[in-house]
């Protein structure tokens, strides 16, 4: 079995049946970039990665009833936005005011980009929150806020008060234990290998590439299919 896409493209999904189970074989592979007005030494982002990486494995990593889940995230931390891929995720953290006052973060559904808000980092950092990151890159896999969808939630298997997907200040509201719901459901994961299947994710990288002939940016994909000269430039 393949598991290099040839494309480069992340998410990667691959399904192998064994012993009656199937097993999703994904991977994503992503860079975290400061783009906030806070400095953070090596060592710290260091730390932070390792953090992301864990809790992103934890709430991944599900099994239940003739189904596993095999998740390969990789994450590098870059100092300059020249070192990111067109097809990298990227996680960058940035000021509070970029995300909305009541938000730890935010990601663009089906898309690359992530943002993380500096009290995002610290109460990662330091164990108080071990859910966001998870959450954010579930929307990058398709997955729409649980508790505001509750039809498809429903359809999918989802308990709203223990699922990754619920918003923290919903699962606050009713009471649940916000710092650890983390809960996936097979439904959840399915969603996510149809996105992948049907082409739909993987889009709107924010670094931004413009011709030189041009000022207008093109979409990533259709420059790497012209091998245009190309500059990048990664927006606040
Ligand atoms: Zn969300």
């Amino acid at each position: 079995m393949n598991r290099i896409d040839p494309n480069g493209m992340d998410w990667q999904i691959t399904t192998e049946e064994k012993d009656g189970k199937t097993i999703y074989h994904i991977t994503v592979n992503a860079v975290l970039y400061n783009n906030s007005s806070t400095n953070y030494d090596s060592k710290t982002m260091n730390s932070l990665a390792d953090k992301m990486k864990d809790q992103v494995n934890n709430a991944f990593n599900v099994s239940g009833d003739g189904y596993s889940v095999d998740m390969k995230f990789n994450l590098k931390t870059v100092t300059s936005a020249d070192d990111i891929k067109l097809t990298d995720h990227v996680f960058q953290i940035v000021d509070q005011g970029s995300v909305g006052s009541d938000l730890n973060g935010n990601a663009d559904v089906n898309g690359l980009n992530i943002k993380m808000t500096t009290s995002t980092v610290n109460s990662v950092l330091t164990n108080k929150n071990n859910r966001t990151i998870a959450h954010e890159l579930g929307h990058t896999g398709g997955l729409l806020d649980a508790n505001l969808y509750q039809e498809q939630s429903k359809n999918l298997g989802v308990d709203l008060s223990t699922n990754l997907m619920s918003q923290s200040k919903y699962v606050q509201r009713v009471g649940g234990d916000f710092v650890n719901a983390n809960d996936l459901t097979r439904g959840q994961i399915n969603a996510i290998n149809s996105s992948y299947l049907n082409g739909n994710l993987n889009t709107k990288s924010p670094v931004y590439i413009k011709s030189e002939y041009t000022n207008t940016p093109y979409p990533a994909n259709v420059l790497l299919n012209l091998h245009l000269r190309t500059y990048k430039v990664l927006p606040k």
